[in-house]
């Protein structure tokens, strides 16, 4: 399907789950998630009006995205891949925003490369919910730290959290996946409310219409967008 009648077709759904739970579609962001798809693919997607686009490796991204960004200035790229400490510099460089913060040693890795930034680089703390590989922080106590570690970098703000619910059919395991990072999200707004919790990045091609309806606000869409991904 080309890019454009498939964005048509996820707008479509995204308005029918937001009619379904009562909510505004102005309220959800649309990422393009388009690693192992090609600068043409992304321009394509570039031109159907998607203006936030993620990436989960670092040279892929800057191999694609250097000149794409050029071109674009408003275009706006998130690493949504778990980042390794030798790529931490290259990343500080091109992303806009990083929402795979998945471990302390990051943060310091990152708060250390932004320390002379003019504009903070936002983050999202990824929090897992039940997805295979076990990326990102397995409880509370371990984002109340990665929180107070966040807060003693200037060159970071926070935005929010970001999940991967489990890859499965079973749809009330998502859903229960969706309802326990808003629910961590309720706790950590209560000990720390003087930041910005109100990016709840959850929902991918396979998920996003239950990721919606429970209260997603930044859903991350590669194969319903540009079709399936031959590595
Ligand atoms: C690849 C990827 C996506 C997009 O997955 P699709 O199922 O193709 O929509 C979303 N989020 C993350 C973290 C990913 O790695």
């Amino acid at each position: 399907m080309p890019i454009r009648d498939a964005l048509r077709r996820i707008q479509e759904r995204i308005q029918e789950a937001c009619i379904r739970s009562g909510r505004n579609p102005a309220a959800i962001q649309l990422m393009g998630v388009s690693k192992f798809h090609s600068a043409a693919e992304i321009e394509e997607a570039w031109q159907g009006g998607i203006r936030l686009f993620g990436e989960s490796r670092v040279q892929e991204a800057v191999e694609k995205f250097t000149p794409l960004k050029q071109q674009h200035p408003e275009l706006e790229l998130h690493l949504i891949g778990s980042l390794q400490r030798n790529k931490a510099k290259a990343a500080v460089s091109l992303f806009d925003g990083i929402q795979s913060v998945d471990r302390e040693g990051i943060i310091s890795e990152l708060g250390t490369l932004t320390a002379q930034r003019d504009r903070p680089l936002g983050i999202l703390l990824e929090f897992h919910t039940g997805e295979e590989t076990k990326s990102g922080f397995l409880d509370e106590e371990q984002l109340y730290r990665a929180t107070d570690k966040v807060l003693s970098y200037p060159g970071l703000v926070l935005r929010g959290l970001m999940t991967l619910a489990p890859y499965t059919d079973d749809t009330a395991q998502v859903r229960a996946a969706f309802k326990s990072l808003v629910l961590m999200r309720d706790k950590l707004a209560s000990r720390f409310p003087s930041c910005d919790w109100s990016c709840l990045s959850m929902g991918m091609s396979q998920d996003f219409e239950i990721a919606i309806e429970e209260g997603s606000t930044l859903i991350r869409i590669g194969t319903a967008l540009f079709g399936e991904r031959y590595p």
